[in-house]
């Protein structure tokens, strides 16, 4: 570190900013909160808060999200390139989310992949007219609440599902919630189209008391009609996702080092822990050293979600990888350094702070408080 502003000063060693500017007065400093403190007075105010500054170079260096967002000197816009949207689908229990889920995929996965098995990694990849889109098949409601619990954002898009014969639902509701939380586009997947009961105009008005007023009533909701059984109006919600995705101009940069979330994760009987990641931005290779939530490692193998060995993946691809450590958990953030080393002994102190953390030596952001404050 060179300087800190008394702001960031005060975000590393957990105390308020307006403490650190009584210190600096006691000091004889008199300073702002975006003050720049040089290396003589933040080792004083570390001093006067009992913290060596030896460690305090350490938080920072063990701060993955400091990676994730921005010690990143390879970063350069002009290497970003488009990359596919990555889609969650979310809706009340019984509307047809795994049948939507299963019937994208079977329309769009296996053409042309006649023979592959297709492996479950809790996301997949489809094509369509040469443009990728990413789904993630973990519960939608749990991979919110649990990635938006840990800062982690990897959704693009939403779809939500009502069933046409039975309308808005507590889950419903919250599912809409969630993205807007999330700051997310949703787009009204309205199923089970083929019922004789079904009731789309009643799905329509009751989603305007929730803000999501239809194109043809005058507001700006995406609605798409389908049978997720039949497989109707699949077509159509994927044209409407790449609308979506084309509107919001996601980019990112193949050529710098892997970053992004642990979709999901086990203990494997053969091969260890194994991880699902869906890579956010740069390249991940077989043999990166790696940094996932509290464990690292060597990428020892990578597995598609058509069960095929990979030796790279780029940009909103999901794949499953074996050599860490240790078990991550869904919603942790991955972060490739250049050398094993560096890997390893982040790793090791990130992983003796979360000790330390769940013993209670440290403040712990609860799932609660952070609602609290969303
Ligand atoms: P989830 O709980 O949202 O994942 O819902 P499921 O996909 O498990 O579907 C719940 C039930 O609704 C199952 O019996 C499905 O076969 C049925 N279902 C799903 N989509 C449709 C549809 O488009 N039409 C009809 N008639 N039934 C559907
Ligand atoms: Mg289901």
């Amino acid at each position: 570190y060179e300087s800190l502003t008394v702001a960031e000063l005060g975000r590393k060693l957990g105390r308020e900013p307006s403490g650190i500017i009584k210190k600096l007065f006691m000091l004889g400093i008199m300073a702002t909160i975006n003050q720049e403190l040089d290396e003589d007075t933040i080792e004083l105010i570390c001093a006067e808060y009992g913290v060596e500054v030896e460690e305090e170079i350490r938080i920072d260096y063990t701060d993955l999200e400091v990676y994730f967002e921005e010690v990143d000197v390879e970063k350069n816009e002009a290497n970003e390139i488009e990359r596919p949207p990555v889609v969650t689908i979310m809706g009340h229990v019984d509307h047809g989310k795994t049948t939507l889920l299963d019937s994208i995929r079977n329309t769009k996965v296996t053409q042309g992949e006649a023979g592959g098995i297709t492996q479950h990694i809790g996301a997949y990849q489809i094509e369509n007219k040469g443009k990728k889109i990413t789904f993630l098949d973990t519960p939608g409601h749990a991979a919110f609440t649990t990635m938006r619990a840990r800062g982690a954002k990897v959704t693009d898009i939403t779809i939500l599902v009502v069933a046409a014969d039975d309308g808005v639902m507590p889950q419903t509701i919250e599912a809409i919630n969630h993205a807007k939380a999330a700051d997310v586009p949703i787009i009204v997947a309205v199923n089970k189209m083929d019922k004789p009961t079904a009731n789309p105009d009643r799905v329509m008005q009751e989603l305007t008391d929730h803000g999501l007023v239809a194109e043809a009533w005058g507001g700006d909701a995406i609605f798409v009609p389908i049978s997720a059984l039949k497989g109707e109006g699949i077509e159509e919600l994927i044209d409407m996702i790449l609308l979506v995705a084309e509107v919001a101009e996601l980019k990112a940069n193949p050529k710098i080092r892997a970053r992004g979330t642990v979709i999901e994760a086990q203990l494997d009987r053969g091969r260890g822990s194994a991880a699902t990641l869906l890579i956010q931005d740069g390249t991940l290779h077989v043999g990166d050293p790696i940094v996932v939530g509290n464990t690292y490692g060597r990428v020892r193998a990578m597995i598609s979600d058509i069960g095929r060995r990979v030796k790279e993946a780029g940009p909103s691809t999901p794949v499953e990888i074996t050599g860490l450590s240790d078990v991550p958990q869904a919603g942790d953030r991955f972060v490739v350094f250049e050398d094993e080393k560096t890997a390893r002994q982040i790793g090791e102190t990130r992983a003796s702070e979360a000790i330390q953390e769940s013993r209670g030596e440290k403040t712990r952001i609860t799932l609660d408080n952070l609602f609290e404050q969303m």
